[in-house]
């Protein structure tokens, strides 16, 4: 039995009510010291006893106290819940006369790591809890309940269970070659099964690209030389006089934050300063920002001016950015075209307020946020989940090239079990104690 632990696991400050949560060896008995009401000890779980909590005799406040008798508790250990008024004050008396009475304070997220330990939970649906907590719209909000109705962990021990037949049929015939030679059982049983493996995870991982764009939006860097329209753009984009528009060339000098809906794609601006070679110290700053901007994003928005050639600046832009994700703005269409461009962009005027329309479009196709189906669940949407997702695909593939150049089978099969490791550390099955101690202190206190 674990240490009894007790938080106060409601926001601090006034409220109509706050919730002490407690859990740990001997819960019931150590509350029902300071409990003057019925006997809980007697109480049935999932029970709810009205009385009062004191300390030294004294009544502290008037509370209801929930019984989770064990396992069938959210950490499976014995719990205890009390529902007081919600004053900052008479919650940490309270608090206080459970410290007295056999419990110590958790800590962050230290029911949640419980229920984790005590297997009730696998690591992506801990996870799913805090991704409820910091939803903050409605695909966010579905894709965590779908986690934590466990989408996550299916899709991943679907994945770990091939990879573990494979080991299997490996090892088997390590053991027992029924295949004349080695060559033979890879050509016949690795090959076949890694490439089916490598595609099935390549489309989750395409998946996952989008969900990840229609979760948390997209992390865009709007750039050009300067006076070409940037500020325009994202005013009209913002629908507010936030950027300020000038037309001396690099006013644009620091960097604006916002964050904007265009065509149901969140485009998270990360700068908007301009890119130019210039002798001005302030926009020096401004402009290697901006450079550090496109590094960054996921999404690069880049302007052009149609009413004027090409400069170097424009072509070393249209170098640096070739091969990020990116939408080619060509701006000014209500003037006179000098610009000469082959490639493909977007016509706009924010003057004639003309292409918007376009822009939208061309976002949509390009984030492929039309594809996203919140129902497939054949994705994943924490960045941790996709970045060993993409470990456990290094390795497959690895593991693929040594196949194919006669590689000694005994080493194929590290690779491959290093994938099924990976996978492993997504659901907390082969994840170390490190990590898991990070993940949990990052939760808030009381869950
Ligand atoms: P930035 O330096 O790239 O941010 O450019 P600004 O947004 O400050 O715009 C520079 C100048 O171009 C301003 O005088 C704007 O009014 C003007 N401008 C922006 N968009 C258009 C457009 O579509 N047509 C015309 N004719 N002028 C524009």
């Amino acid at each position: 039995m674990e240490e009894a632990i007790c938080a106060i696991a409601t926001p601090y400050g006034v409220g109509a009510i706050s919730i002490i949560r407690t859990s740990g060896f001997k819960s019931i008995e150590n509350v029902n010291k300071i409990f003057k009401g019925k006997n809980l000890l007697k109480a049935e779980s999932h029970t709810i006893s009205y009385g009062h909590i004191v300390d030294d005799g004294n009544i502290i406040d008037e509370v209801m106290v929930s019984i989770f008798r064990a396992p069938k508790s959210f950490t499976t250990e014995e719990s205890v819940e009390i529902s007081c008024h919600g004053g900052i004050f008479s919650t940490n008396k309270v608090l206080e006369a459970l410290l007295k009475n056999g419990f110590r304070l958790a800590l962050p997220g230290e029911f949640t790591k419980r229920a984790f330990l005590n297997k009730r939970i696998d690591l992506t649906q801990a996870e799913a809890v805090m991704d409820i907590i910091s939803s903050n719209n409605n695909i966010a909000l579905k894709s965590a309940n779908n986690s934590l109705r466990k989408s996550t962990t299916i899709l991943i021990e679907t994945l770990r269970e091939k990879l573990l037949t494979l080991i299997a049929s490996i090892e088997v015939n390590i053991d027992y070659p029924e295949y004349d030679d080695a060559i033979t059982m890879t050509n016949e049983i690795v090959i076949p099964n890694l490439k089916q493996l490598i595609a099935e995870m390549n489309i989750i991982l395409e998946h996952s690209q989008i969900s990840k764009i229609a979760i948390h939006g997209i992390k865009t860097a709007i750039i050009g030389r300067p006076n070409v329209g940037k500020s325009s753009i994202l005013n009209i984009l913002l629908d507010e006089e936030k950027a300020i528009v000038s037309s001396i060339a690099g006013t644009t000098r620091d960097t604006i934050e916002a964050e904007l809906s265009l065509g149901g794609v969140t485009l998270k601006l990360i700068d908007t300063a301009g890119i130019r070679e210039t002798t001005d110290e302030v926009e020096q700053i401004g402009i290697s920002r901006s450079k550090k901007a496109i590094s960054e994003a996921e999404l690069v928005l880049l302007v052009l001016d149609n009413s004027e050639e090409l400069t170097l600046m424009d072509k070393e832009l249209l170098e640096i950015t070739k091969n990020k994700k990116r939408i080619i703005i060509v701006n000014k269409q209500d003037l006179n075209k000098k610009i000469n461009l082959d490639m493909d962009y977007i016509k706009l005027s924010v003057k004639d307020k003309n292409g918007l329309h376009d822009l939208e479009k061309k976002l949509i196709e390009i984030t492929k946020i039309n594809e996203f189906n919140l129902d497939d669940q054949n994705y994943l949407s924490n960045t941790r989940h996709i970045a060993k997702m993409n470990e456990a695909l290094n390795s497959l593939n690895i593991a693929l090239k040594a196949c194919k150049n006669n590689e000694l089978i005994d080493m194929i099969e590290i690779d491959i079990k290093n994938a099924w490791q990976a996978l492993g550390e997504i659901i907390g099955d082969t994840a170390p104690d490190l990590l898991i101690n990070e993940l949990f202190s990052k939760f808030c206190l009381g869950k």
